[in-house]
């Protein structure tokens, strides 16, 4: 706060920026799918501006933290600084009617639950390392739509609006996406492919720090499921998450009932407590219209069965990146220009995305209590 300059009556007045500036590549949302798409472009030489609404990037955290190793690995190298605990464990307890019908333990993997505000922080200052630029606290309101193409955005930076032009827009804006909407994409998102959750960062447990825990459970998480993701230190993510058309009441009640039903839980803490939604939908298609493409979980790009998009984020934004410097050199930036996001997509991670919801689709809520779906449960939460 010292470092604002205060006008005379308080006001803080924004430092001057040229009325229209100009990148190569705008992109919307510092999360992990806009951070990499930002990251890529500017390590391969495009001017880029890296937008996001919240003024830290990072906080508040929505998300239960966990990702595999090996996947992580894949895209950058892991810093002990954004590791909170290293599990390699994880079991799953599946009941029907308060009766226990399935139980699962096993492990094998690697796995990993970040410190989110850490790592979001740490991929956006990766990006401003390979040349990329960030404003915090500014607001996406529009789109420059000229010629039917996206070619710029419409921002409210601290309060004042303006103009940011870009020969390609990557909207990495989240679950709640409206860029994708603008552009003319279909980002709908049926009640039935929403997870509503809300989890606490519990304290004074006495939790297995190696394991992951999953709940599959009617009653406890109706169409969804419940977690408890060790932190270190007897801390640990416990949320669930519920199918939205099925929720009975808000999903803070059913935390509160899960937590007050597990005697390993009941005697934690609750420290931070967050709510957010989950896209469990097919991913959108199409993710490219003309000078915009679709990352992350604005394009639904998130696995039905776990309800992960961390990787999948990552993994969409670092080839929409690539793909907007071929375009920007091909000179080419319509939707057909950036059609081969949109391929890479679709051979690659949309085929595994479609897979996850094609199990999930064959075990409807109510049904989830069967051995092979707990299995194939297992094996999607990568421990296995
Ligand atoms: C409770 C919960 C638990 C989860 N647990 C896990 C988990 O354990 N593992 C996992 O892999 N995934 C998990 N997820 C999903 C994961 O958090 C998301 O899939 C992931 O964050 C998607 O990344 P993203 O970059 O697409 O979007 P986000 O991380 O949502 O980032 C979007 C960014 O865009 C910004 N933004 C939005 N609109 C604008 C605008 N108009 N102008 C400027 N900025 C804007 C937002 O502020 C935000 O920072 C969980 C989600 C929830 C809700």
């Amino acid at each position: 706060v010292g470092a604002l300059s205060l006008g005379e009556r308080g006001e803080h007045r924004p430092v001057a920026r040229p009325l229209r500036p100009s990148y190569d590549l705008v992109v919307v949302g510092a999360g992990p799918g806009g951070s990499m798409a930002a990251w890529r472009a500017a390590s391969l030489g495009l001017s880029v501006l890296l937008i996001e609404k919240r003024q830290e990037i990072g906080s508040p955290v929505r998300c239960a933290e966990g990702v595999s190793l090996v996947a992580l690995q894949g895209l950058v190298d892991p810093e002990e600084a954004w590791i909170s605990a290293r599990v390699s464990q994880s079991q799953i307890v599946a009941r029907v009617g308060g009766k226990v019908t399935d139980r699962w333990r096993g492990g094998g993997g690697q796995g990993l639950v970040l410190e989110r505000r850490v790592f979001d922080r740490a991929l956006a200052e990766r990006a401003v390392a390979a040349g990329a630029q960030v404003w915090v606290k500014a607001t996406v309101t529009g789109l420059l739509w000229e010629g039917g193409a996206a070619r710029g955005v419409e921002v409210d930076w601290h309060g004042r609006q303006m103009q940011v032009e870009a020969g390609v827009v990557i909207a990495a804006d989240g679950v709640e996406s409206r860029l994708g909407t603008w552009a003319g994409l279909n980002t709908t998102l049926a009640q039935r492919d929403a997870l509503v959750c809300a989890q606490y960062l519990l304290g004074g447990l006495d939790w297995d720090p190696d394991c992951l825990g999953f709940w599959i459970d009617e009653e406890i998480a109706p169409g969804g499921y419940a977690w408890v993701f060790p932190k270190g230190e007897g801390r640990a993510n416990v949320g669930l998450g519920v199918q939205a058309d099925l929720a009975q009441a808000t999903a803070l009640n059913y935390l509160d009932r899960f937590v007050e039903g597990e005697p390993a839980l009941k005697c934690g803490s609750p420290v931070t407590l967050v709510a957010g939604n989950v896209p469990t939908a097919l991913p959108s298609r199409p993710l490219v219209a003309n000078g915009l493409m679709l990352v992350g979980d604005a394009a639904r790009q998130v696995d039905a069965l776990t309800g992960g998009g961390i990787i999948a984020a990552m993994t969409a934004g670092c080839t929409a990146g690539r793909v907007a410097q071929e375009a920007l050199a091909s000179g080419d930036t319509s939707a057909r220009g950036l059609l081969s996001y949109q391929v890479a997509i679709d051979s690659g991670l949309g085929r595994r995305l479609h897979r996850s919801y094609r199990l999930r689709e064959r075990y409807p809520a109510g049904t989830r209590a069967d051995p092979r779906f707990v299995r194939l449960f297992a094996v999607a939460t990568g421990l296995q």
